[in-house]
């Protein structure tokens, strides 16, 4: 079996070099087939490898077990005599992404759970699945997304989340009927919240918790 086809799709440019197969958890080996890399700064395609590293990333769960990317990267000399990057590091064009650990696939899914579920439940949920993540984690992947625009919103909900390992709590806001978060807001002052709802006059009904309360607009 070609663990490479299993893992990848067709046009992926990564081999598998190995899996290990371990109680609790698959290590996956894997490296890059690309020739060469693009310098970030001169956009000139190198293959003059400078060195080896290794990249972590984690990935899908498989077959009830939590799965980790080993991915032998590369750094290359800069071919631009005027270019200031001498050296830099290899470029993906999927999957692994410069500044992160976890792959693109597994990051998508996590953030659509954290959409549908929220903070806590989605961390139960893919607990479940063998996907060791924080409801913090879940939820910084809410705040660097694009958040859908809000200025129609009608019925909004308000919970806290943790920022910072339950040191200090902020607010997520949802949109009641859709379920999607709307906003991030960094502390839980009802100062902070009134000045956000100035900019969204449709809203009717604000529900924290479980404790819903009909905005003063309502009545007049
Ligand atoms: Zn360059």
């Amino acid at each position: 079996m070609n663990a490479t086809k299993i893992i990848f799709n067709s046009g992926d440019r990564f081999r598998v070099i190995s899996v290990d197969n371990q109680i609790d958890r698959l290590n996956i080996y894997v490296q890059s087939t690309q020739k060469g890399s693009v310098c970030p700064n001169c956009c000139l395609v190198s293959s003059k490898i400078h060195s080896y590293y290794t990249r972590k990333f984690n990935d899908l769960p498989s077959f009830g077990k939590s799965s980790r990317i080993f991915l032998r990267a590369r750094k290359f000399y800069c071919l631009t005599d005027e270019c200031p990057l001498k050296v830099f590091t290899e470029r993906f064009d999927n999957h692994f992404r410069s500044y992160q650990r976890k792959t693109e696939r597994l990051q998508a899914r996590l953030l659509n759970i954290a959409i549908e579920a929220g903070g806590k439940s989605a961390e139960r949920i893919c607990g479940e699945f063998s996907i060791p993540v924080s409801d913090t984690t879940l939820l910084r992947i809410i705040d660097r997304t694009e958040l859908p625009k809000s200025d129609k919103v009608e019925a909004l909900g308000i919970d806290d989340w943790a920022i910072r390992k339950r040191e200090r709590y902020g607010s997520i806001l949802v949109d009641l009927a859709t379920n999607r978060p709307i906003g991030l807001l960094a502390d839980r002052e009802e100062a902070t919240l009134t000045n956000w709802l100035k900019q969204r006059d449709k809203i009717r009904i604000i529900s924290r918790d479980r404790y819903v309360v009909i905005s003063e607009g309502e009545c007049q």
